[in-house]
């Protein structure tokens, strides 16, 4: 099984967690567009600049400059055994985008893993995450601001991918093996 995934969920819903797991048992890349995100701030090139702007906000970055990054990195030979994309998509856009770039590729998704995990419990799982982590975004402003960029922005994706029958469900909430584990199960389902 070449597994072509995404991990789809909320700010602090364990995706990153998860993906690291996800990845490992299947043996294919992770891709975080956050982490390629804060790469490119980091190496404090021309475009991390502009980049920093966004994050700091706690706003989305501009569809075309994540699209291209999510493009060439699925360019690249090991994503033949497939993939798992976390943070990615995030909007319709991008959704179509991906679409576009697999129809060339003449391949299409494997599956869409929602992981559900309610607003309150979120919020106090990024806090935390903060202190530990010194992420920017990470403060409690800018955390509820993220949330709502993704109800407005990414919320919109559960609906387009249900319809298109590749949502798979599953419920964030618990230890972290239990939640894998479910993953695991949902996974094997399709
Ligand atoms: P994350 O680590 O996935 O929460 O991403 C951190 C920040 O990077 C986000 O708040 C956005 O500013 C930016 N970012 C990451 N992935 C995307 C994406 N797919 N589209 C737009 N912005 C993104």
């Amino acid at each position: 099984m070449n597994p072509r995934l995404i991990l789809l969920g909320p700010p602090g819903a364990g995706k990153g967690t998860q993906a690291v797991k996800i990845a490992e048992f299947f043996k294919i890349p992770h891709i975080s567009t956050g982490d390629m995100m804060r790469a490119e701030l980091a190496s404090s090139s021309a475009l991390g600049v502009e980049l920093k702007r966004y994050i700091d906000a706690g706003e989305l970055v501009p569809d075309n400059v994540v699209l291209s990054v999510v493009e060439q990195r699925l360019g690249a030979a090991d994503c033949q055994s497939g993939f798992l994309l976390d943070g990615f998509p995030r909007t319709l856009l991008q959704a179509e985008g991906l679409k576009s770039i697999l129809d060339k590729k003449k391949e299409s998704l494997t599956a869409v893993i929602n992981l559900r995990v309610a607003d309150q419990l979120v919020v106090e799982r990024i806090v935390k995450r903060g202190i530990a982590s010194g992420r920017s975004d990470d403060t409690p402003e800018i955390i509820q601001k993220r949330l709502d960029v993704f109800q407005a922005q990414t919320a919109p994706l559960i609906e387009y991918y249900s319809s298109a029958g590749q949502l798979v469900e599953v419920d964030g909430v618990g230890e972290v093996a239990e939640v894998f584990n479910r993953i695991l199960g949902a996974l094997e389902k399709e």
